[in-house]
């Protein structure tokens, strides 16, 4: 770790208060610096011997690298650190309005101009990491906290965040079921592993504002609909259901199909995100949408308004977060993080006989 500190320094400068969350790996409180009196968060991993441990400090480890050397407005600020005899202490920038997760579920959905605003920010914070070559990997709604009533937004959680070279890739699989890539499932032992990930999920994000449900559930199993969430995400089925979407402008359904693109290479970049019409606010003309782009992807048919389906909202999931409670296939025990490749953090995921087996990774 970048600095080690006697025992209880941490105590020494900050005085701790509530608990504001709590996560697979840490618990987050708020602290006040006493000097200083500001507040701030901070997110204390217990330290325990074991495997599991091990895989949890290498996290820890990957998300210290990531936030020491990052600064933008709308990605959580790391101001210290500490490692000491039985907790790892990373003091970080203060989100008092708590999670996306909770604002949606509040207001069931969010309205086109307010996930504009939303939106401007996050492909902002995105395009600053992809711009460094860090891959965020977790995108979800709980990772992506409120500063203020305004909805000024900070991308949190860079447990699972990567540096990247230019061609690297990686085989790990991790995520969070309802809002991974599709090539994250794939099966085969090179899964590649890129910057596109993190569209795909802010997808999922966009399309969960605009509607207050997720695209892909396993709820939607049924005789005439057999598949499986992850077969839902690897083929890209998904539609907007009448009359959640009756309200909602084309330019916005037209990103969301680019960003949730099966294909990675076919997917758009975080930088045509930006220049997207629904967030330009030009017409969406036939010069500005991407022709070609996604022509001949498989599923595309899928993406039609109109299908009446019910849905469930998040509000009605009351308060149990969606990652939580959506398993990656019917009657899965499939916990909220899944790993292969390194073992330590595969010991993580469960026994492979928990779930089930076109879920399991290949070298099972
Ligand atoms: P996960 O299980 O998603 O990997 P984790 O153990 O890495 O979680 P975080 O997601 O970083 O932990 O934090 C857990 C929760 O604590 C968040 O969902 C949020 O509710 C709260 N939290 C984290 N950081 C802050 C912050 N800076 N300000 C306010 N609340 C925060």
């Amino acid at each position: 770790y970048p600095r080690s500190r006697t025992s209880s320094a941490f105590l020494q400068q900050y005085t701790l208060l509530e608990r504001l969350g709590k996560g697979h790996f840490a618990e987050v409180f708020l602290c006040v610096e006493k000097s200083t009196g500001r507040r701030y968060a901070v997110k204390i991993f217990t330290k325990h011997p074991g495997t599991e441990e091990r895989s949890k400090m290498d996290g820890l480890q990957q998300e210290i690298a990531v936030l020491m050397g990052v600064s933008h407005p709308n990605v959580l600020c790391l101001k210290d650190t500490f490692n000491e005899k039985n907790a790892v202490y990373l003091v970080l920038e203060l989100a008092p309005e708590g999670e996306l997760f909770n604002h949606i579920v509040l207001k069931q959905k969010l309205s086109e101009d307010e996930t504009r605003k939303l939106f401007v920010q996050l492909f902002q914070g995105i395009k600053y990491l992809h711009d460094r070559n860090i891959v965020h990997r977790d995108i979800k709604p709980e990772n992506i906290l409120l500063v203020d009533k305004d909805v000024h937004v900070k991308l949190a959680d860079f447990g699972l965040a990567k540096i990247i070279g230019e061609e690297s890739f990686t085989t790990t699989l991790c995520g969070t079921p309802s809002y991974v890539a599709p090539e994250i499932l794939a099966e085969g032992r090179h899964r590649k592993y890129t910057k596109a990930v993190d569209v795909w999920s802010l997808g999922v994000v966009l399309y969960i504002c605009l509607c207050g449900f997720p695209p892909f559930s396993d709820e939607l199993y049924s005789r005439d609909f057999p598949y499986t969430l992850s077969q839902q995400i690897k083929t890209g089925k998904f539609d907007y259901p009448s009359p959640y979407w009756d309200s909602v402008g084309d330019p916005a359904l037209d990103l969301i199909d680019h960003m949730m693109v099966v294909e990675p290479g076919r997917r758009f970049t975080i930088d045509q995100c930006l220049q997207h019409p629904w967030l330009t606010q030009k017409p969406l003309g036939v010069a500005d949408s991407t022709d070609g782009l996604v022509d001949g992807i498989g599923g595309l048919d899928m993406h039609r308004r109109g299908i009446v389906r019910e849905r469930t909202l998040l509000s009605s999931i009351n308060s149990v977060h969606l990652s939580r409670k959506v398993p990656l296939g019917p009657n899965s025990n499939q916990p909220l993080k899944i790993y292969a490749k390194n073992p330590t953090a595969q010991a993580k995921a469960g026994p492979a006989e928990a779930r089930p087996a076109d879920e399991r990774a290949p070298e099972e």
